[in-house]
């Protein structure tokens, strides 16, 4: 059973830890946890409709070498752990945000 979010919510949350560009929300791939916005798809100079298409749901890997790994949600292995819900009541799988205060690939935090 997977979290689901509603829409709003989603953005809601986005926008208060990256601001209201959406460009700028961070998404956690579910298996390699890498962070990635658009922003960062647009830095490797990926296509922006691949972009449009794909951030939040396929990992940076997929586009390029030396990132990240080659994770989609398009696979048969379900690995994501939220769906989104839109205002007509369906559901879309998604990458979680990334939490830059709870990552588990924080590195030097104060946690220790
Ligand atoms: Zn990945």
């Amino acid at each position: 059973m997977h979290q689901q979010v509603n829409l709003d919510a989603f953005r809601g949350r986005a926008t208060e830890l990256y601001g209201s560009d959406p460009k700028g929300w961070k998404f956690a791939c579910p298996r390699c946890h890498t962070p990635q916005s658009a922003l960062d798809w647009d830095a490797e100079s990926i296509d922006r409709e691949v972009i449009e298409k794909q951030i939040g749901f396929s990992c940076i890997g997929r586009q390029i070498k030396d990132k990240g790994c080659n994770w989609t949600l398009g696979g048969l292995l379900q690995l994501h752990d939220i769906e989104i819900v839109d205002g007509d009541g369906n559901t879309h799988p998604h990458f979680r945000l990334h939490d830059p205060a709870n990552s588990c690939l924080s590195v030097g935090g104060d946690d220790t």
